[in-house]
């Protein structure tokens, strides 16, 4: 089987997931999720990752740390990539289209 490997797009940097991490990449592929939040080994930085593109570069915006709404445990981060953008929870893997949707979501807890 083919290795996978996984582009950071803060540091840039390659590197495999760790046999755990690659095991939450195929369930979140299962369950057909848009990300999956990875620490990346070696900037540390809490990254956000495609489950079926690991190369994707996305662009993600952390500053306002959002605590997810629908599982509470996950955060949820800002993604950006060339088709389509979205805020997006790396645990449970919701993902809402548009800030106001998010924001409905969050005032509905
Ligand atoms: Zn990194
Ligand atoms: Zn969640």
């Amino acid at each position: 089987m083919e290795k996978k490997r996984i582009k950071c797009p803060n540091c840039l940097n390659i590197f495999q997931p760790s046999g755990n991490d690659e095991n939450r990449i195929n369930r979140a592929i299962e369950r057909k999720q848009k990300l999956i939040m990875m620490d990346c080994p070696i900037c540390y930085k809490s990254i956000p990752i495609h489950p079926n593109d690991l190369m994707l570069l996305q662009k993600s915006r952390d500053e306002h740390i959002i605590n997810c709404p629908v599982c509470c445990e996950g955060i949820v981060s800002y993604v950006e990539d060339e088709i389509e953008k979205f805020w997006g929870c790396g645990e449970c893997g919701n993902v809402w289209f548009s800030k106001k949707e998010l924001d409905d979501a969050i005032k509905r807890v």
